[in-house]
């Protein structure tokens, strides 16, 4: 790996609902108890890597007397502004999905080297699914022997798919989905959007704060809005899943797939309950009442199913034919009609 990656900038600050887990780590470091490798579990989309970042900057900081990072020191200044030495953030390079046993093998290098400035050294590793086999087995050596003063971050949005024996080597901070009125809070602050606002928004990420704050700035809103757009027009007649497959193959297809996903839980909800106030994609309230109305709940079941077989092979890094794949649920989706 490019050693730039070691000075890869990374801003910090504690979100209001990460102080319990602060407040636990910042315990561990104080008394000296922190093991040399955390797991922080957590959906994507919450900041956990703004958190591990936050517990980085506070082992490398110099002064220990300070009830957090104190922001003064060489250490927090190297941290803040090019890069600390010392830590080392580990993610899949640039166009591929896996961490290969060679950054691992680099990743155990740098732990077992001494610290540039006399402290920990720490790592990122972001995320621990990414790794592949060879590469977790790589890693899981350095847990058993790890050098001394060294702290192991690993990330994880899918601790399902993290290899048991690297889990049971490390601690576990549980990150829950932040409280929605915390959440709708902070990204009303964040986007100086008025509450409805924000909780639509939030409720389209599934409760994920940061999600909803880089919706807007990657453009995933507007792609949302043109993705339902495709659907609408499917069901209207006006284009069909053949026209439509091949743009949409070149997006990000979990993304669709989870939004598709979300739709048809939408119109059960409505089935079974009945009630617009209970769904997720309220601006598509319409043609989702449309949808309740028509289609069959068996289609509706199996269509879901579908969707969550192909976003879980897609999330396990398996290579489908995007285009086939999309053709093939955009024709069950006409069908729901
Ligand atoms: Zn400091």
């Amino acid at each position: 790996m490019d050693v730039s990656a070691r000075y890869h900038a990374l801003t910090t600050a504690i979100y209001p609902w990460f102080e319990p887990q602060w407040k636990k780590v910042r315990q561990l470091y104080r008394s000296d108890k922190l093991p040399h490798a955390l797991i922080i579990n957590g959906v994507q989309g919450i900041g956990k890597l703004h958190f591990a970042s936050s517990i980085a900057q506070l082992v490398l900081c110099q002064d220990k007397s300070a009830e957090k990072a104190c922001n003064q020191c060489r250490s927090c200044q190297l941290f803040t502004s090019s890069g600390h030495p010392d830590l080392y953030h580990l993610t899949p390079d640039e166009g591929v999905e896996q961490i290969k046993v060679d950054q691992v093998r680099d990743l155990s290098g740098f732990m077992q080297s001494t610290a540039q400035q006399g402290g920990y050294r720490v790592v990122i590793l972001d995320v621990a699914e990414a790794m592949n086999i060879s590469a977790a087995n790589a890693l899981l050596k350095t847990l058993e022997e790890p050098g001394d003063k060294s702290l192991l971050l690993l990330l994880s949005n899918q601790l399902g798919q993290v290899m048991p024996t690297i889990k049971s080597r490390c601690q576990r901070i549980d990150c829950p989905i932040p409280p929605s009125s915390m959440a709708e809070k902070w990204l009303q602050e964040q986007l100086s959007m008025d509450a409805a606002g924000a909780a639509q928004l939030l409720s389209v990420v599934h409760g994920a704060p940061l999600m909803g704050l880089g919706f807007k700035e990657r453009g995933e809103q507007a792609l949302r809005a043109d993705f339902f757009v495709g659907l609408k027009s499917i069901l209207q007649g006006k284009t069909t899943a053949i026209t439509l497959a091949p743009i949409y193959a070149k997006k990000d297809i979990k993304l669709l797939l989870s939004w598709m996903y979300s739709l048809l839980v939408d119109i059960t909800k409505l089935q079974v309950i009945g009630v617009e106030s209970a769904l997720v994609n309220q601006d598509m309230a319409k043609m989702l009442a449309a949808l309740a109305k028509r289609s069959q709940s068996k289609r509706i079941y199996q269509l879901a199913d579908k969707v969550q077989g192909h976003r879980a092979a897609l999330l396990a890094h398996q290579n489908p034919n995007k285009q086939l794949l999309l053709e093939e649920l955009l024709i069950d989706w006409k069908k729901l009609m």
